[in-house]
């Protein structure tokens, strides 16, 4: 299948002799996995005489286009995986060889089939038209170092994504980008190992590059891509080079003075600074004044009982 894409991600139209005849199957065989790509979202367009193309057409991820977007000192600390289809580039990412000491490994994906948000919420990444990418960064400080951490990772994406014209990104607590209110892209951080030493952390962002109109209404929350945001095609390979620039910087700087040293610059973007917003966890909620943050990136909320700091993990701030 992925050779099929590749010969349709042109957006012009194959006969479907032309396309058996390239891949060495049938026509029927062609037919059998055009099926298959429509499955995994893509519109299909047959029109008689002319054959089948790909809607809008499709860039795909390369990685020597990825590669000559990284800095040169970037690239040589950095390994960079690209797939077609995976189920998670949060497990993907954890699951090749051990990656060598001071080398952070990205591994991206044309798509997800089992993309997660926070506490088994679905992430939707249609095939081809996100950014789906995880990072895997070896931390010998035990995971309480790792506070603000998510925060970084929001701020590291809108500085990737303002170098490629993105303007007006606001950050919601702990890491959403949004853009006028609508979610442009989402976080997960999971942490495996030693509490007090060697872990490994896993970061997963997700970045609506270009969807359709039924593609985002499809979204369980209000969700825009950079093509709306930006009011032009942007590449993915661009965005993909770009976010490993940024994140490799930000996790050099974290890794020296943690959450601290960026707390000033999160605070420019900070989407509900001085709102009145409703923190909800499992089994409760609180309502209160949304304050900032702190050094270790807590949230601080101002209720009739005072001011309380709350961290990341399982609670979501919505507004009121
Ligand atoms: P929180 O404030 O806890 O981060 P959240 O609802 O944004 O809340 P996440 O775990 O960050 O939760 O992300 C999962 C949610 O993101 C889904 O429940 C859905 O509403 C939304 N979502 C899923 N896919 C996309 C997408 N491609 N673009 C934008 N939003 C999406």
């Amino acid at each position: 299948m992925d050779k099929l894409l590749g010969l349709l991600a042109d957006g012009q139209f194959h006969s479907g002799e032309d396309l058996g005849e390239q891949l060495g199957i049938s026509r029927a065989a062609v037919w059998k996995k055009l099926k298959a790509i429509e499955e995994l979202g893509l519109a299909v367009d047959s029109v008689r005489g002319k054959g089948y193309r790909l809607g809008s057409g499709i860039e795909l991820l390369d990685n020597k286009k990825i590669q000559s977007n990284i800095d040169v000192d970037v690239r040589n600390k950095s390994e960079v995986h690209t797939c077609f289809i995976t189920e998670s580039t949060n497990d993907l990412v954890r699951n090749l060889e051990p990656v060598p000491a001071g080398v952070t490994r990205f591994c991206l994906a044309e798509y997800q089939a089992k993309g997660r948000g926070r506490r088994g919420r679905v992430w939707s990444s249609p095939f081809g038209s996100t950014i789906s990418l995880s990072a895997l960064w070896q931390n010998g400080e035990g995971t309480a170092s790792l506070e603000g951490l998510s925060l970084a990772v929001g701020l590291a994406v809108v500085k990737a994504l303002e170098t490629l014209g993105a303007r007006e990104l606001k950050l919601k607590w702990p890491n959403d980008v949004l853009w006028q209110g609508k979610k442009l892209c989402g976080v997960l951080l999971e942490v495996h190992g030693d509490p007090t030493g060697e872990c490994d952390v896993v970061i997963g962002i997700g970045i609506n590059v270009r969807l359709s109109d039924g593609q985002l209404e499809s979204v369980s929350q209000p969700a825009v891509d950079l093509f709306r945001v930006c009011g032009k095609t942007v590449s993915r390979n661009a965005v993909a080079g770009q976010l490993i620039n940024t994140l490799t910087h930000l996790l050099d700087g974290f890794g020296q003075g943690g959450f601290r040293l960026f707390r000033e610059q999160w605070c420019e973007y900070d989407a509900y600074r001085g709102k009145e917003v409703t923190l909800m966890a499992s089994n409760r909620s609180v309502t209160g004044r949304y304050m900032g943050v702190d050094d270790q990136g807590g949230l601080l909320l101002e209720t009739v009982s005072g001011l309380h700091i709350f961290n990341g993990g399982e609670v979501s701030l919505r507004q009121s």
